[in-house]
């Protein structure tokens, strides 16, 4: 699916992500993304938790903004 709009930004850089996009992606109010300059072109992606140790994105731990996976705590719990 490819999907491409035309919108301002408003003086403080503030644009809406239109809803389709935000749909299309799963965004609701409060998601965190990810937005990547590369040469011309932003990127926006929806932030996926992942394990501040090791990377996975399974069995995490959220504390706040930070996320530990289950394999990563139970080794810090056995030092
Ligand atoms: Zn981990």
């Amino acid at each position: 699916m490819k999907i491409s709009m035309v919108r301002r930004a408003d003086a403080l850089g503030r644009m809406v992500l239109p809803e389709e996009i935000r749909n299309a992606l799963g965004i609701a109010e409060g998601t965190s993304v990810r937005l990547t300059l590369d040469g011309g072109r932003v990127t926006l992606e929806k932030e996926t938790p992942q394990c501040a140790l090791c990377g996975s994105t399974e069995n995490l731990c959220v504390q706040g903004e930070n996320a530990v996976c289950e394999k990563c705590v139970n080794s810090i719990a056995k030092i």
